[in-house]
């Protein structure tokens, strides 16, 4: 099956992005810009991909189970599931690491929990932008031993890039490389690749994408993917 996937998008969790980013919202924007698989990427936090996965089963498109990680290094990493348990265990491992910083919401915007039918069900507390205490190595490690997918941000970014913020890409077992939907593709030397929206707002979801051809949606068949892809996107 050809699956159009944005797996780098933020809901209103995630203080940087619009409020009108609940689950429900996501998953419309989405099926209506033609995507069928996504992924939920909010910064550091696992709180609204329960919401996320229901919206998604009751709107019949498939999904990944996502966080965008900040590395103690302060480079954004997209680690990405296909079961959620796992994918809330990794999160509190994160969430737990991030310092006792408390989210300020008039001065960084608002960090509501909310259900699937869009109900506010609370607020994360610690401020979600802050670094976790986990090297990229340990990431690595943390995210297949949980049957994840590791996959640095927008390496083609002058900020918060594992480029930009090391120097260079390091030799690890990433199963591939996120580029922006324009990024260059020289920079991902021998890792795969894949190109997101890293929406945060309703308008943009789907701006960027990957087609991939898989039996299903599952980490494992994406991992295969993406090894026999080259480097293609
Ligand atoms: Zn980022
Ligand atoms: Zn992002």
């Amino acid at each position: 099956m050809l699956y159009r996937a944005d797996f780098h998008i933020h809901s209103c969790l995630s203080p940087c992005a619009s409020l009108e980013m609940s689950p429900s919202a996501i998953v419309e924007q989405a099926r209506l810009a033609g995507l069928n698989a996504l992924a939920l990427s909010d910064h550091n936090c696992a709180f609204n991909l329960p919401a996320f996965d229901a919206c998604c089963r009751q709107a019949g498109i498939e999904c990944l189970l996502g966080m965008e990680v900040t590395s103690v290094e302060e480079a954004h990493m997209l680690c990405l599931f296909d079961q959620l348990d796992a994918a809330m265990e990794f999160g509190d491992a994160i969430y737990t690491s991030l310092p006792e910083v408390r989210n300020q919401p008039e001065r960084f915007g608002d960090q509501p929990i909310v259900a699937e039918d869009e109900e506010i069900l609370g607020f994360a507390d610690k401020y979600l932008i802050s670094a976790s205490t986990f090297d990229i190595s340990t990431l690595v490690d943390m995210v297949h031993a949980l049957g994840g997918l590791f996959v640095p941000a927008h390496i083609d970014r002058a900020v918060f890039g594992i480029i930009s913020q090391l120097g260079f890409l390091p030799e690890e077992d990433f199963d591939a490389v996120e580029l922006t939907p324009r990024g260059d593709l020289s920079l991902a030397g021998r890792y795969p690749v894949m190109r997101n929206s890293d929406s945060h707002q309703l308008d943009s979801v789907g701006s960027g994408y990957t087609e991939f051809d898989l039996p299903c949606l599952s980490v494992a068949a994406l991992k295969e993917a993406l090894k026999s892809s080259g480097n293609l996107p």
